[in-house]
Formats: C-alpha cells, structure tokens, sequence
C-alpha cells in the first residue's frame, strides 16, 4: 500500500553517510540527505497541507501534476527522487545488473556497456539541473530519458513517461565538494555504488 503524503515519513538513510566512499564523499552525503532532502520533505508536507492534497499518494499527485504550482511539484518530486535514489546505492565492488533486470539491460541496449553510455549520456547533457532516468514505459519497454530540476517520469506533464527504475541525481549539491564541475568523474563513479539487486527488485516489482 501507497501512503498518503501527510502519512509519509522523511525515514532513515540507511546505511552511513561513510558508506560509498570513496566514489560518494560523506560531506556530500550528510548535506544532501540531512539538509537538501531534508528540506524538500518539510516543504512537500508544508505545501501538500496547504493545496489540500495530502490524502492523495505522491503517484497520485504525479499524475495530476500540472494541475498544481511549482513549489508542490518541486518538493514533492524532491522528497520522491531522493528516497528512490537512496534506496539504490550500495558500494556494488563492479559488479553488474543481475537477473530479470540484466537480462532486460542487454535485451534492450546490447550489452551493460551500451546502458552505461547511453544513460550516461543523458545525465551528462542534461542542461543545468535534473536527473537521468531509467523507466519501465507502460508496455513493459525500459527507456533512458532525463528530467530538469525535481522533475520525474511519473509526472503528467513529462513527454517520455514511465516508473522509474533507477535515477541519478545531477544537481551540482550532489557532486560538487568532491568533483567541482567534473560531473562526468560523478557519472562514472555512480557506476560503483548502484544497489543492483535493489535495482532488480524494484524492476520486478514493476513489471
Ligand atoms: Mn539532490
């Protein structure tokens, strides 16, 4: 079952903010999570309270969201791409996409490369900035596609809709202590701290 947005918890991070050193630097992580994320969730329930929309689940709210002003839709894309996105790192020591889900990766792009380019592609020539997607399409196609600011694929107004699978945080919060304006180092090291079989898990559960 969904949650409603007034139920919804900022919840832990899950691991410490050590934990992906050295790819994701642990100033960065204790920023991001405890200050960004942070404030992104006081505002959704700020803002959700005042639009009257906190009965409804994010999801729900995704789908009506041009409907809505800015500030709710920032936050509450905010509070929604940083839980998915803590959710799936791990420091994964190099390894690659697993079962259902690597099988579908190579299905779709060829080969764990070819994913890696494109999706990295994506993040890199995002403008400004957003997140890279991977999403599930409603026929059961995976696409690569990003998003600008807290934007995400669920939200009525994105043209390539779709679940997403896996996201990556581009805003220059995310890497700049440790990689300045390097964002594709960023990219690459992202590679070495994905939760792949968190990652699987939430392709099957979307299938
Ligand atoms: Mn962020």
């Amino acid at each position: 079952m969904k949650k409603k947005i007034k139920e919804l918890e900022f919840g832990s991070l899950g691991y410490d903010y050590n934990s992906l050193e050295p790819y994701f630097d642990a100033q960065t992580m204790e920023l991001h999570y405890s200050k960004h994320h942070q404030t992104y969730f006081n505002n959704l329930q700020k803002s959700a309270s005042e639009h009257n929309v906190g009965d409804l689940t994010l999801e729900e709210l995704f789908a009506q969201m041009d409907e809505h002003p800015a500030f709710l839709r920032n936050n509450a894309g905010g509070h929604y791409n940083h839980r998915l996105f803590w959710d799936l790192l791990k420091l994964n020591g190099g390894t690659e996409p697993i079962g259902n889900f690597g099988e579908a990766i190579r299905n779709e792009f060829g080969s764990y490369q070819a994913f890696r380019e494109q999706f990295a592609a994506a993040a890199a020539g995002r403008f400004g900035s957003g997140w890279a997607w991977l999403s599930l399409d409603d026929t059961g196609k995976l696409f690569i596609s990003s998003t600008p600011n807290q934007d995400n694929p669920l939200m009525n107004h994105i043209a390539q809709k779709g679940s997403p699978v896996l996201g990556l945080d581009v805003w220059e919060h995310a890497y700049y202590l440790k990689y300045q304006n390097r964002r594709p180092e960023y990219i690459d090291a992202f590679w070495h701290v994905v939760n792949w079989s968190a990652v699987e898990k939430r392709y099957n559960s979307l299938r």
